[in-house]
């Protein structure tokens, strides 16, 4: 239950003056929420020092100035020409330089003889003075204008003036809430309270980019510790949690390992040994798998199924589509049939009929693994013997999902294995709740992936080469972007079966996600029988098709694809003991952050290198999709800038949480504040599980 000291958090934006139902979509798409929270949380990129005035002839090149003069002429934008306006001041002229600006917008900002201000950096272009977007502009005879002003992201159809007002407005509204952090550390660091942070980011009242600085840090600080509280109150629960212990099972691990066709690494001895002896206590484990695509982690979460079966416990694994809850129940029938335990898909598709059957069998405990999709979980199927849930792909779910499982009631041993290599530092941010295993060894005698760039006008060589691996007895994926888009021309999905089937001349197979579910899983099967040689694929099978005989991968449009999903997506070969080769088909001109994209892949297969060139290229929002998934959803908190405040955190959450479990004291109620206000979606699901 929220606090009520919180409504006005939550108090929707059209109740501020001058929101009305024009304005309310502009502002809600760009605060991305409608929320007076989502407002003040809009926080500005930085502030316009608008101290030092200066005239055109004492600007300096380089540094920041804020410049008066009057509209002198506008040359409007021609092809690949900005938009000029050339403002003219008693010492002379300088000129703004307008890329892409809308005419409209233009026309109105800048009448003929209109005296303008304008903040930014001081340009020198062929002798002339110039300023590149300035940060700030205002019509100095209307406005009184603030030595310093917020400046933040911004749209079309709402000016930073109207913004400032709402926001002050907003701010005006808000209560003062108790203080949450640690006094020392608030007076080692030199944070000012919540409200007063804000206030100080969206109302300055001096130019001081230290206090701008401090401001934002205490706010970054705030989302780490809401996190963090959250987390430790699930932790605790979870401890107090009863689970049942399931021994190890040495007769039988050894009997599934002896059965084998390859040697077990090391590091997959080394990750089960963490997992196995996480069961055998009585406390629900929590531990993520982390390996590379290829690292074997199916094995190790089998030996972990094993184990469970032995003391008559049934395994879910949870899988995010269908295909893969599919494969991963033959993955590990393969694995878990000598030990003479049976897997079975369970998937949304499966008739009523099929679905109780195989129900009614784990009930007899004749099946001792289910495989499926989230769905599975979400419905009403009671798997009352439950030992240990395996979560595969783990970061399309999220802390707030695993959490929701535990939440049902019921507290089975946990195992998440992620095919991506997240940064530790970030790990601990997203995961702060789970154990870690690493597993960062290949498998033995596993042939480094080739990788080539090519632009597209090579397709035809490609798909030459695709043909004679095929007759080699070879197979190969081609990833499209897209199904059937004109613009994509030969790169669509539909448009390159065609012309590889010409070329190859043996079956090609095609899925994409517009595809029934159940002629995907056809098509699938028949690329992974052998029964068709080149599979043509947009990304459904980015994450975890394993078929050891293919040895090309040709991503088309690569520069279209993150770094992530293209090292997965190469990960799709390199499976078996074939030499093999991923082949980037790009369409120039590329991006410098693209072809930065495309020289990382070149350089190196690493899993956690590329991982941290893609963190440095994107920052952690928008890393693997993070985002989207929730799991990441920081507002200010970054963890280049702010990843040392993380430990500091934890360690405070952890205090107040022991001190306090029911968080009732003066303090404790200021972290809850803390907790629902940023980490609402992980705050509810601890609520429900205590
Ligand atoms: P991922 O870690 O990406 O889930 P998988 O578990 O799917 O990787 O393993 C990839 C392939 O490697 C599978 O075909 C699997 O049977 C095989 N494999 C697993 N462990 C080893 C090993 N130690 N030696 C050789 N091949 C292995
Ligand atoms: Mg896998």
């Amino acid at each position: 239950m929220r606090d009520p000291v919180l409504y006005p958090f939550y108090a929707d934006i059209d109740s501020l003056p001058g929101v009305g139902p024009k304005v309310k979509p502009v502002l809600a798409r760009l605060i991305g929420g409608e929320t007076l929270f989502d407002l003040v949380f809009h926080l500005p990129v930085n502030w316009i020092d608008r101290r030092n005035r200066a005239t055109f002839e004492d600007t300096v090149v380089g540094k920041v100035a804020t410049v008066t003069g009057i509209v002198d002429s506008v040359e409007a934008a021609r092809a690949n020409r900005p938009t000029r306006v050339r403002l003219r001041d008693e010492t002379g002229f300088l000129t703004l330089i307008y890329f892409h600006a809308n005419p409209q917008w233009l026309q109105r900002t800048f009448p003929m003889g209109a005296t303008i201000m304008a903040s930014g950096l001081i340009d020198d272009y062929k002798g002339g003075r110039q300023m590149m977007h300035p940060d700030h502009i205002a019509n100095p005879e209307k406005d009184e204008v603030p030595e310093v002003e917020p400046v933040y992201p911004m749209t079309a159809n709402l000016t930073g003036k109207a913004l400032r007002k709402f926001m002050a407005a907003a701010l005006d509204k808000l209560p003062e809430l108790g203080e949450w952090i640690d006094p020392h550390e608030l007076k080692r660091e030199q944070w000012p309270a919540f409200r007063a942070a804000l206030e100080t980011l969206h109302r300055p009242k001096e130019y001081d980019p230290e206090a701008f600085h401090r401001a934002r840090e205490r706010l970054a600080y705030d989302e780490a510790i809401a996190r963090e509280i959250a987390v430790a109150q699930a932790r605790r629960a979870r401890d107090k949690r009863k689970s049942i212990a399931i021994p190890k099972a040495i007769g039988i691990e050894r009997q599934i390992i002896e059965a084998l066709p390859f040697k077990m690494t090391r590091a997959q001895a080394a990750a089960f040994q963490d997992v196995s002896s996480d069961m055998s206590r009585s406390v629900p484990m929590r531990r993520m798998i982390q390996g590379d695509v290829g690292s074997g982690k199916t094995l190790v979460a089998a030996l972990a199924a094993a184990q469970a079966a032995a003391s008559g416990k049934l395994t879910a694994i949870m899988s995010p589509t269908e295909v893969l809850a599919r494969q991963q129940a033959e993955a590990f029938s393969r694995f878990l049939k000598p030990a003479g335990f049976r897997t079975e898909a369970l998937t949304g598709r499966d008739r009523a009929a099929t679905r109780e059957a195989i129900l009614d069998h784990v009930d007899a405990g004749a099946i001792h693994v289910l495989s499926g999709t989230q769905a599975l979980y979400q419905s009403d199927v009671e798997l009352t013997n439950l030992g240990l849930v395996i979560i595969d792909e783990q970061h399309r779910f999220g802390v707030a999902d695993r959490l929701k499982l535990t939440a049902k009631g019921i507290s089975p041993h946990m195992l998440v294995m992620s095919a991506t290599p997240i940064p530790r530092t970030l790990a601990l941010a997203i995961n702060g709740d789970l154990d870690i295993s690493i597993i960062n060894e290949k498998p033995e005698g596993r042939q480094e992936v080739v990788t080539a760039a090519l632009a597209d006008n090579r397709a035809d060589e490609v798909m030459e080469a695709v043909a004679k691996a095929v007759k080699r007895g070879e197979r190969a994926f081609w990833i499209c972007p897209t199904v059937d888009s004109e613009d994509a021309g030969d790169a669509s999905a539909e448009a390159r079966k065609a012309l590889l089937a010409q070329v190859v001349r043996a079956p090609v197979e095609i899925v994409h996600g517009r595809m029934q579910a159940q002629d995907r899983d056809l098509a699938l099967e028949r690329f992974r029988s052998g029964e068709s040689r080149v599979l043509v694929a947009t990304t459904v099978i980015e994450v975890g098709v394993d078929v050891p005989e293919a040895t090309i991968i040709v991503i088309e449009r690569a520069e279209k694809f993150g770094l992530a999903q293209l090292h997965q997506l190469r990960g799709r070969v390199g499976r078996g003991d074939k030499p093999s080769s991923c082949v980037l088909l790009y369409h120039a001109p590329l991006t410098e952050q693209a072809k930065e994209r495309i020289d990382t892949l070149r350089k190196t297969t690493d899993g956690f290198e590329i991982a941290e060139a893609d963190y440095k290229l994107r920052g952690p929002g928008d890393m693997l999709g993070l985002r989207q998934s929730g799991a990441v959803d920081f507002h200010v908190f970054d963890l280049n800038e702010h990843g040392r405040l993380l430990e500091i955190a934890r360690t405070d959450a952890k205090s107040i949480v022991a001190g306090d479990p029911g968080l009732n004291s003066n303090r404790g109620l200021a972290a809850r504040h803390v907790r629902d206000l940023f980490a609402p979606r992980i705050a509810s699901q601890v609520t429900e599980a205590d």
